[in-house]
């Protein structure tokens, strides 16, 4: 089982992908943790993405599409895997199918988690002040002014791949907004009835 969770930043595709990780086997593949990961590092990736990171512009489709095509050939993905935060525009789509193609691979199912902007907001916010009591420091793209750019990147970029998928038969949307577990349950139920 392959699949894609679709949403804005806030929606919890992270929690949900985490979850699944957990309950079904599936990996997560989140392209904004391994490029954390490789800031951290400091590789010449990392170092590449870093600025523009902070920003919450977008990093080069190349970037990502080299990223998530060499984990998805490593072998614990056979079991099937997430995809959180990629693809984020149509030239990634595009590639990713492509990919898959080349690796005998196909994808399920496409779950957007829907949620109201106003909320984002509001879970970004909460995400920033927890990380800062928990660990110290906080995610430098968890504050307002990137979040308004990550969102309207989001809606200009990444929206216009739901008709994408739908055209594709793909598409699956829940609404986001409920406490994590109804949300889980949604999800669940969705891959169940792809099985
Ligand atoms: P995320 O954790 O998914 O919100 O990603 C954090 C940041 O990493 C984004 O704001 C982008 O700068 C970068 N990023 C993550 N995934 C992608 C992607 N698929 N394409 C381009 N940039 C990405």
């Amino acid at each position: 089982m392959n699949l894609i969770l679709l949403g804005a930043p806030g929606a919890g595709k992270g929690t949900q992908a985490e979850r699944l990780q957990t309950e079904r086997g599936l990996v997560q593949l989140s392209t904004g943790d391994m490029l954390r990961a490789a800031v951290a590092a400091g590789t010449e990736t990392g170092r590449k993405a870093k600025e523009i990171m902070d920003r919450g512009d977008l990093v080069s489709d190349a970037i990502v599409v080299g990223i998530i095509s060499d984990r998805i050939d490593q072998p614990d993905c056979g079991k099937g895997f997430i995809l959180d935060g990629f693809p984020r525009n149509e030239a990634q789509a595009r590639a990713l199918d492509e990919m898959l193609v080349e690796k005998g691979k196909e994808l399920d199912l496409v779950i957007e988690v829907q949620v109201d902007e106003k909320i984002l907001f509001d879970r970004i916010r909460n995400r920033a002040a927890e990380s800062a009591a928990a660990t110290g420091s906080v995610r430098a793209d968890d504050n307002e002014e990137t979040l308004r750019n990550r969102l309207e990147i989001y809606r200009a970029q990444t929206a216009p791949l739901l008709p994408y998928y739908k055209a594709q038969g793909k598409l699956h949307s829940i609404n986001g907004m409920q406490p994590v577990d109804s949300v889980a349950k949604q999800i669940g139920a969705l891959l169940d009835e792809v099985k």
